[in-house]
Order: structure tokens, then sequence, then C-alpha cells
């Protein structure tokens, strides 16, 4: 017998929808702060008790909301902020579906008071399991206060699912530091059970920033803001050598609206991969902004996704931008916050910091001026170990108006690893073998741009002996090979004869080059695949063509490397991602000696 069909009563309705926005008591934190917001808040106080499980309120001192209108608050499917179908395409606020009030008064007790600018007494409406239980005068000041108590009392099936207190605090957490970080013009408060709670006062950038990522975030990251067409990005992205074994402090805006998007993801990461160490997750805080009719923001009810109308241009914007800022980063008078850099990406994960954020900001100077910054950037030094390729563009190297360069002038070279410089600002302390690589690397790579990497003869062609597969490849690849700067041809069924190399690696070690190179070739399969992993190819190549550790430099050639290294992109950290060189400050060397004190 078939079973009928029957409409489903109204509670049922919207706690089947509540599922959809209200997941947790972060979800709840979430449209609430959202409906602050819109109401024009400066100021946005949220407070939990057991992580928001038995009672969260926030309060904003926001527009309000008219007495005749709180019931319709609480209704499904009543909003303020859109009228019709058309407004969709071009919604200008942050929520718009009527429906996050309706499906928290349908799950949980709903009590909310307010007071409009235009009422001179407050009222508060309280619903219950969906039922309005009270409507009546309260006192309040102009603005809002949504209190929800008992998450989950009436739909034991999600409260199941729930998680410990401490779980649910820390996704509240996440949910006010992306607010935050959304506004800086807003003060945000967020205070547990009554403990002293985290204040962030409105205006000040680089605290927050500081509090919600760390200080060395705000030390070592550079400020971007670049425009196309109607398209803006702005924001701040952490060097290379900041990175995290997580993702957990990308936050990536798109018109003030938090977003997890993968074309977004792909664009960053594309931008980073060329100079972060595989497997390492870059640390942004960035904002997109486009006409809202390029954007749909009504893919999902959580709004977490949107869907740009025209996807290939906001990636290519994205990756372009990101691409240019990080390759311009490179050493201008740097600061002992290089130094702190060295060890672990700060910003303990769930933890605010303690701020405020440092006065001292790193000097990195930006190529072609995007973003960042300031440089000095005078005159370019002629010195230079290895001649620069042609048609390649060296950027000028940086010199300070007291004379010194950035990187300063070498002193003395330690244990055959380091090289000891003396800048304005202290001791400079390079690891000479990473930014020998880089540099190799960065003038390979300029070379390799389109054409075949210049090529030098060996005086007596040499004889390496390689594995039979090896062998092979190399007979199939010659060509290839040979665009990278390598002519070899097969000279037995173990062995192949080396003839050129290319000319920036002329006195590498010619066996170990060609056997890690066919080794690398080996491993990406054959020689369509070559092309696509050129970046894997050259850094073998580079790695090879470095100076050795142990190799003694004269002060002239250290001179040499440090000129080389101003006028490198991403001259900061080598192939992977790890810093070459560090800056001890006079003052740093003063505290540890206790100078003036
Ligand atoms: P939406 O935000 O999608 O419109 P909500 O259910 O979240 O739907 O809220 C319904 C309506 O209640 C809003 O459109 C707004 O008019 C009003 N409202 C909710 N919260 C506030 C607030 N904090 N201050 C002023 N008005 C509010
Ligand atoms: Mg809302």
């Amino acid at each position: 017998m078939s079973r009928r069909i029957q409409p489903l009563g109204s509670l049922v309705a919207n706690q089947i929808a509540a599922g959809e926005v209200v997941e947790r008591p972060a979800s709840l934190v979430k449209e609430l702060v959202e409906n602050s917001l819109d109401a024009g808040a400066r100021r946005i106080v949220v407070t939990t008790e057991l992580g928001g499980l038995k009672r969260l309120r926030v309060v904003d001192d926001g527009d309000g909301i008219h007495p005749d209108d709180l019931p319709l608050a609480v209704a499904p499917h009543a909003t303020s902020k859109i009228r019709t179908a058309d407004d969709l395409l071009g919604v200008g606020t942050l929520g718009f579906r009527g429906e996050a009030l309706a499906s928290i008064a349908a799950v949980a007790r709903l009590r909310i008071t307010s007071r409009s600018a235009e009422t001179g007494t407050a009222h508060a409406i309280e619903v219950a399991g969906g039922e309005q239980t009270a409507l009546e005068p309260a006192a309040h000041p102009r603005g809002t206060t949504v209190e929800v108590a008992d998450l989950f009392f009436n739909t034991p099936a999600r409260r199941k699912f729930l998680k410990t207190e401490r779980t649910e605090q820390n996704h509240v957490d996440l949910v006010v530091r992306r607010a935050a970080l959304g506004r800086f013009d807003v003060a945000f408060e967020l205070a547990q059970d009554g403990r002293d709670g985290v204040v962030l006062p409105a205006g000040r950038v680089e605290e927050r920033l500081g509090r919600i990522l760390s200080a060395d975030f705000v030390a070592r990251s550079v400020a971007l803001d670049e425009s196309r067409g109607d398209m803006r990005l702005h924001g701040w992205v952490g060097l290379p050598t900041l990175s995290r074994s997580q993702t957990d402090q990308q936050y990536f805006f798109v018109n003030g609206r938090v977003v997890r998007d993968k074309l977004v993801a792909h664009a960053v990461r594309q931008a980073y991969h060329d100079v972060m160490f595989h497997g390492r997750q870059p640390v942004f805080v960035l904002y997109l902004s486009l006409p809202p009719d390029r954007v749909d923001v009504n893919v999902h009810p959580t709004k977490h996704e949107v869907r740009f109308r025209d996807a290939r241009a906001v990636h290519d914007f994205v990756f372009g931008t990101l691409n240019r800022v990080l390759r311009g980063v490179r050493p201008a008078s740097p600061s002992a916050d290089a130094l702190a850099g060295a060890a672990a990406a700060g910003g303990a994960a769930g933890g605010w910091g303690v701020g405020p954020a440092p006065q001292r900001r790193l000097d990195w100077g930006t190529a072609a001026g995007a973003g960042g910054s300031s440089v000095t950037a005078l005159l370019a030094e002629a010195s230079a170990s290895i001649p620069a390729p042609a048609g390649a563009s060296a950027p000028t190297a940086a010199v300070a108006e007291d004379g010194f360069p950035p990187l300063g002038y070498a002193l003395a070279q330690l244990h055959g690893v380091y090289i000891l410089a003396q800048n304005r600002d202290g001791l400079v302390v390079v690891d000479m073998h990473a930014a020998h690589e880089r540099i190799t690397y960065e003038r390979l790579k300029a070379q390799r741009g389109g054409q075949s990497v210049p090529r030098q003869r060996l005086l007596v062609p040499q004889v390496v002996s390689v594995s039979e597969t090896e062998a092979e490849l190399a007979e199939t690849l010659t060509d290839e090979l040979a665009e990278f700067g390598l002519v070899v041809d097969r000279s037995g069924p173990g062995s192949i004869t080396v003839r050129e190399v290319p000319a920036l690696l002329a006195n590498a070690d010619v066996g170990g080059l060609a056997r890690d190179v066919l080794a690398d070739c080996a491993e990406h399969g054959g020689s369509r695949r070559l092309a696509e992993r050129q970046e894997t190819l050259l850094a073998t190549m580079a790695c090879h063509g470095s100076v050795r550790a142990h190799r003694a430099l004269s002060i002239a050639e250290m001179n040499a490397l440090l000129r080389d290294m101003e006028r490198t992109d991403n001259a900061g950290q080598c192939n992977h991602g790890r810093p070459t060189f560090v800056v001890q400050t006079m003052a740093d060397l003063d505290a540890v000696f206790l100078r003036g004190q």
C-alpha cells in the first residue's frame, strides 16, 4: 500500500531547513554577527557559555529592529535586505535569505531585544520551538541583543553531533576571527562564561593582525593593493619563509565575505608554488572586491562558496598579482625580525596572540612597486660573480643613504658554510650555498624562458656511467636536454658522454649533474612531461652549480654574492623556502651582552 503524501508542519519544515544553516554554536554566531554588521554596528560583543552549547549572546549597537517587525524577524523567508529575485543579482549585505533567525527559533530558545533608531522604547520577543511566548517592552540602548539558549533542546538527533565545549568554543573563536579580519573598522569582543575575553578595538590594523594571526605575520608579510579593471585585490601575504604545515591561517574575502573557493585556492597555491617548500602552506589575508553582479553568493545556505561569472579572469588576476608581489621580495635593509623568523612560524593554533604587535616591520622591498614597504633603490652595483643573462632584466640592487647595501659587506667566512657580513643594522649571516643556489636557479629560469639555456662546450667530453634506463632516456630526450643546456649522447649500454653543459654551470661536477638530471627525468616520465617539470629540473641543476660548503671564498667573492642576492628575485629564501640569510641587529647583540643596562 502506498504511503500518502502530507505537507510537513511548519516547525518540522523549519527544523529541517535549520539543518543547513545551524550546525553548531559557531554557525549561529556567524549568522548573528553578520546580522549585526548588516545593521551597521560599530561594536559587537559575543558571549558564550559552555562553548555556546548552553547559551550564547550577540550584542550590537546597530540600527535595531522596529517593534512591529520583531515577529517578522523570526518568521521564515522574511528579510529587510532584498525584495525581488532581481535583487539577488547584486546583494550588498551579508544576509539575504531571511531564514537564520527563523531556523534558530526552530531549534533553540531565542530572545531578541532591540531598539530601533526611530522608536523610543525597546521591545523583546521570545520564541522557543517555533512558538512565540512573549512580545513586551524592555530596556535596551539603541541596537540589538540576540540570546540563544539550549541549542537543539528539541532536536536530539542534532544534539548528538555536537562536540566538546572546547571544540565548539574553538569554532566560535574562528568565526569571530574571520569577522574581525573582515571589518577592521568595527570593534569586536569575545567573552566566555564571564571570563576576561578578547577585545579588538576598531581601527588598529596591525594590532588586530598580530592577535589573530601572529606578530610574526605582521613582521614577515608584504602588503599589496592592486586593481585590474573593476577588480581589486588587497591585503597581506606572508613571506614564503613564513610557511605553516596547515592551511589554518589563510583568509580570503570576496566582497567582504569569507569564502573557501577552489579556484582562488588554486591561484594562490600556484603563485607560491615556486618559492615554497613542498607540502608547506602559505599564510595570507586577502580581500578581493568586484561588482556584486559579477559574483553569485547564493550557492549554498552558509554562503561559504561563491560562483564567479568570469572565473578565468579572477584566477589570472589573483595569480598574476601574487606572483609578481612574491617574486619582488628581496632583501632591503632587513631587521632582526628576520632572525625571529628563522624559527618556525609563530601564532599558536587556536590561541589569541598577546598583542600589541611589534612596532618594527621588516622592511622588505618589492620590485615594480607592487605594494609593500619602501625601498631605497639608489644605484646598481656593477660587480657580479656570474654575468647576468642577456635579455633578463637584472633588478637594481638597493643601497641605503649611508652607503651600506642592504646585506652589507663581507667580513669573514664561518667554517666554510656561512658568510658573515656587517650592514647598517648589525650582523648579517648568509647561508652561502642556499643563497647561491637561489641565484643560479633564478638565472637559469630567466635564460630558459622560452628559449634554450646557453651552453658551454667541455674541453674534454666526459663519459658518465648511468643505469641502462637512464642511458635510454638520454637517447630519447637528446633534443629536450639540449634545450636545458645539456648535450649528451649514448656511448654504451650503461654510459653516456656529456659534451656541453649550461654555461652557468661550467664549473659544476658534470657527472653528478648529468646523473641527477636523468634521475629527475626518469622519475617524471617521458619528454612531454619535461617541459611541465621545468622548474624541478632547473632546481636540480642549480643545486649542482652552487658553491659547495667548505669552499673558501675570498672577500671579493663573498661581496659579489651579497650583491647578487640583492638583485635576485626571491633571494630571501632558497629554492626550498628556507631562509638564505638572517640579521642580528646591534640592539639584539646589546641585549645579549646586557650593554647599557
Ligand atoms: P537575513 O539576514 O537573511 O535577512 P535573518 O533571519 O538573519 O535573515 O534576519 C531577519 C531580519 O531581521 C533581517 O533582515 C533584519 O531586518 C532583522 N535583523 C536581524 N538581526 C538584526 C540585528 N542585529 N539588527 C537589526 N536588524 C536585525
Ligand atoms: Mg541574517
